[in-house]
């Protein structure tokens, strides 16, 4: 019974939650990866707990040590500390949030976005709509531009063509910009090899 179902198999080197996979990705390496940079999760400022940033709200108003600060709100739906209930229900300033069908509320940025686990991931992983309130999407996107950078220009197969490709027309360029320094009409080169 203990042979197929290992969803947290060592070897597995994939993190559940953004499906990133790294050869460092083995017991400690994905503790280290959820600790710090798995932009599906965040740390409880209170209990420093790691939790998915989709059950922030959840783990504030259940099991987080500091639950008994928090209270829901019925409009937003999130976990408002209570000092400041009064002012956030009066304000009646913050997004409603819509049940889950239509779309998730994020405790990030505090805005609606694509319903269930896609939209979860869609709204947190590093691309064109990410959290702006997400640093640990930012963080990673940086990284990643600087990698892929690094790696298009050191790969040997493309840049074993590329450089060919591009050599040849650089040469052709340089010759071209070349020939009007000293091929102009009336330039020296005829007296200098008449002087030879
Ligand atoms: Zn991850
Ligand atoms: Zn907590
Ligand atoms: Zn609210
Ligand atoms: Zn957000």
């Amino acid at each position: 019974m203990d042979g197929d179902l290992s969803p947290s198999d060592p070897e597995d080197k994939t993190c559940i939650f953004c499906g990133a996979f790294d050869k460092t990705f083995t017991d400690s390496g994905l503790d280290l990866h959820y600790w710090k940079t798995c932009p599906m999760l965040t740390r409880c400022h209170h209990c420093r707990q790691v939790v998915e940033v989709a059950s922030l709200t959840q783990h504030l108003l259940g099991e987080c040590v500091s639950s008994s600060e928090y209270r829901r709100c019925e409009r937003c739906s999130e976990a408002i500390p209570k000092k400041n209930f009064h002012s956030h229900a009066l304000a009646k300033s913050c997004i409603p949030a819509k049940p889950e069908p239509i779309a998730n509320h994020c405790p990030l940025c505090h805005e609606n976005i694509a319903p269930w686990d896609d939209g979860w991931r869609e709204h947190l992983m590093p691309g064109p709509n990410t959290c702006l309130n997400n640093p640990r999407a930012w963080q990673q996107a940086t990284k990643k531009t600087l990698s892929s950078e690094r790696s298009s220009s050191v790969s040997p197969a493309t840049a074993g063509s590329n450089a060919s490709a591009a050599g040849s027309s650089a040469a052709g360029v340089l010759a071209k910009t070349r020939i009007p320094g000293t091929g102009t009409p009336g330039t020296p080169r005829k007296t200098f090899t008449r002087r030879r």
